[in-house]
């Protein structure tokens, strides 16, 4: 048993589960860029329609929704996506039901994926202002692990998949993004461009702001994360191993 546990898989699949539009090219999009041009295949999967996220009273929900979705389509073209799953859940509204995990099993069943990248699923007290989360990140992160851990490894939990033809699959790892205490760092400093790139096609979400703007902001992001990993920018991850750890490419950094 012990052994099993220590076998080692290499990292071919990823899928990254999150929210809303734009929350993966905030979040890892660095690490996207990275896994594809090692040849890694990446799949999103968006919860909700992100048919909320706007201070504008003249759109609508529905043209907003449309919106996002196009922005979302243009973003994983820039990152060499295989595919964005849209699950069309109403944004601001999303709880971890059974329906939502049975939802993201499905998708974890289809494209079986080595590692899932998913939200920090608690609810943060320090962080102040926006550190206390969005309730649909901490919602889709609960969910995702749920649907990693068990749904996704047991025939018997939602049989109705296992109609659709999707067999079993287990995840060898979860990466938590934006956990207050991570022990693994990517580094992306050759990987900034295609990243903000990607983000940039957020038009909606990013207010306005120039490609110069968004790329110095997200450098400051990356920058605090690498500090003292002996990389200029990374992104910053909590490791979670079901059954095999993955074997990555370096240069990244774990804590022993
Ligand atoms: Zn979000």
């Amino acid at each position: 048993m012990v052994q099993e546990e220590r076998e080692e898989k290499t990292l071919e699949r990823a899928m990254v589960v999150v929210a809303h539009a734009d929350d993966a090219e905030f979040g890892c999009s660095g690490t996207v860029a990275r896994w594809r041009s090692e040849g890694v295949e990446v799949v999103y999967v968006i919860c909700t329609d992100g048919s909320k996220g706007t201070g504008d009273r003249a759109i609508t929900s529905q043209e907003l929704s449309e919106i996002r979705s196009r922005e979302q389509v243009a973003a994983g073209k820039v990152l060499g996506l295989k595919d964005v799953v849209f699950l069309g859940y109403p944004d601001a509204y999303l709880q971890p039901t059974l329906e939502l995990r049975h939802d993201i099993a499905r998708e974890i069943r289809r494209h079986r994926p080595d590692v899932v990248i998913c939200m920090y699923p608690m609810r943060s007290l320090d962080g102040g202002g926006w550190g206390v989360g969005h309730p649909d990140h901490i919602a889709s992160g609960e969910a995702t692990l749920a649907a990693i851990f068990p749904t996704a490894r047991d025939h018997l939990t939602f049989p109705d998949l296992l109609e659709e033809g999707l067999e079993p699959h287990t995840v060898s790892e979860a990466w938590i993004m934006g956990h207050p205490e991570p022990d693994h760092w990517v580094d992306v400093t050759g990987h900034m461009d295609t990243s903000n790139r990607a983000l940039a096609e957020h038009t909606s979400q990013i207010g306005g702001s120039s490609m110069e703007e968004i790329g110095e902001s997200m450098k400051r992001w990356r920058r605090e994360r690498a500090k003292g990993k002996g990389m200029k920018y990374a992104e910053s991850f909590r490791r979670i191993s079901f059954q095999r750890r993955l074997r990555l490419l370096p240069p990244s950094a774990t804590k022993p």
